[in-house]
């Protein structure tokens, strides 16, 4: 059978996507930090590739989206799975990485939206892939001033698929041993909370209100790609092959007569499947999308925003009669539009190919947030507010004033200044920077006030915020 094949066009991602992750990347090399010393240190996974390149050879090619979870959470070998990717010594940085203030100003916004829901008197705090845990480190030291919010959390829930990071996480948080559960994982932070670790949102409990933060983790949920064809609708797939020769997509580098050895490469399956029948026809925005369109979509992050949306909307009682918790997105990805060809790989803090050594670089997506918008307000009673760029909502919760409180308890010029840098990075907007690239979006209970930082206000006691 004839596959019509495509190699990876990496230049035109790399100008492209300049402005995400590998903004970092960018600084940091400016900063003259030898591109040796990013590198990291795991040795390419050769097994992964050997192992996936089976499997297609075998039962023909597999979806963007299995070779995006192979590739991430593997096991044996997904990149994941085995390492600790953050830092300068990893792969990239995130928010809660360049600053205190970050993880300072999500907590602020939980207390407020609390507050706004008339203070329910048992929480539990949840978190999507915590990374290394640096946000909920500098959340829980937040709250710790905030004694009426402190003490109505019962418990924290984290979902990790990583044994690794979850040690990590372990460290960051709890001087307390860990210990196996039936279910998963537990411990006790520092501050004497409760805290467990569970592989799947699915198996955390729903009996609590829920607090629930999502940093960077719905961009790591596997997407599939479809392109419209003049026969319908066709999942472009990852296939192992010798590319053809004559693409213009070449990979930088590679020789337009390649080497004729198999490669992964993309696509475009020339029949319909299940899929590819049922995802394209599940929106009216790729309905009316013309021939030759692409789109990303990514079920299983729609079945996350289902799963928030109704932990919500559940909480519902007499008291609460909307419901009540709240989750908080931050992620980066257009506001409006459908994601296309977005899937990006970043290896010490440079962008590679998808598709080279799989399992040894970080692979992400765009997140389509109009997506979890509709699956949210459709699937469960909530609000949804946003997405607003991170640098206008982290100005809405008063990162300003915070950093120039931060900056006069430095004692130090070089203090100082750095206080000034991290600020300046988490909120820059020029340049596609990640003030601007990152977005923030909210579900909250229907019918409860706009949250700060969309636009709302602070609700004081005996103020249900009638605006
Ligand atoms: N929120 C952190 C880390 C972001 S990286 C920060 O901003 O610093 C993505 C995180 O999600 C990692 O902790 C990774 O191990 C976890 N992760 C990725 N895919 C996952 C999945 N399918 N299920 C659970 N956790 C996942």
């Amino acid at each position: 059978m004839m596959l019509r094949t495509r190699t990876f066009n990496c230049l035109r991602r790399e100008s492209s996507l300049l402005p995400l992750r590998s903004l970092v990347a960018r600084r940091l090399a400016s900063q003259g930090t030898p591109a040796t010393s990013l590198r990291s240190s795991r040795q390419p996974s050769k097994e992964l590739g050997d192992v996936l390149a089976d499997v297609i050879k075998t039962t023909g090619p597999i979806s963007v989206a299995a070779y995006m979870r192979q590739c991430l959470t593997n096991p044996d070998s997904g990149y994941y799975i085995n390492k600790d990717p953050f830092g300068v010594e990893g792969d990239f940085i995130t928010s809660p990485e360049i600053s205190q203030m970050f993880g300072e100003v999500v907590a602020i916004w939980c207390i407020t939206e609390w507050m706004a829901q008339r203070r329910p008197q048992q929480i539990r705090l949840i978190e999507l892939g915590p990374g290394r845990a640096a946000l909920l480190r500098d959340m829980l030291k937040a709250f710790q001033s905030f004694v009426p919010f402190k003490s109505t959390i019962v418990d924290i829930c984290l979902v990790e698929a990583s044994p690794t990071l979850r040690t990590a996480q372990h460290s960051n948080l709890c001087d307390s041993a860990m210990r196996e559960t039936g279910d998963g994982f537990s411990s006790i932070t520092r501050y004497g909370l409760p805290i467990k670790w569970y592989t799947n949102l699915k198996e955390v409990p729903r009996d609590v209100t829920s607090f629930i933060i999502a940093h960077e983790f719905f961009d790591a949920l596997p997407i599939h790609q479809f392109e419209h064809t003049q026969h319908g609708w066709r999942e472009i797939m990852v296939d192992y092959s010798i590319p053809e020769g004559k693409t213009p997509l070449s990979l930088p580098g590679q020789t337009r007569s390649l080497d004729h050895k198999p490669k992964f490469n993309l696509t475009v399956l020339p029949y319909y499947t299940p899929s590819s029948k049922v995802g394209p026809e599940s929106s009216s925005r790729y309905k009316k999308l013309p021939v030759n369109a692409k789109i990303e979509i990514s079920p299983e992050s729609w079945d996350v925003a289902k799963d928030l949306a109704l932990r919500i909307s559940e909480q519902r009682s007499p008291e609460f009669p909307t419901g009540s918790g709240a989750a908080l997105v931050i992620d980066y990805g257009p506001a409006e539009t459908i994601p296309v060809d977005t899937l990006r790989a970043i290896k010490g803090h440079h962008f590679v190919s998808p598709f080279e050594e799989p399992g040894t670089a970080d692979l992400s997506a765009d997140v389509d947030f109009t997506a979890l918008k509709s699956v949210a307000e459709r699937e469960g009673h909530v609000a949804v507010h946003g997405p607003v760029e991170q640098g206008d909502w982290l100005h809405a919760l008063g990162i300003g004033a915070r950093a120039t409180v931060l900056a006069n308890q430095q004692t130090t010029p070089e203090g100082k200044d750095r206080v000034a840098k991290e600020y300046h990075r988490l909120v820059e907007r020029s340049g596609g920077a990640m003030g601007k690239i990152y977005k923030v979006m909210a579900f909250t209970p229907g019918e409860t006030p706009t949250p700060v930082g969309f636009g709302g206000r602070v609700v004081e006691d005996d103020d249900q915020g009638i605006e």
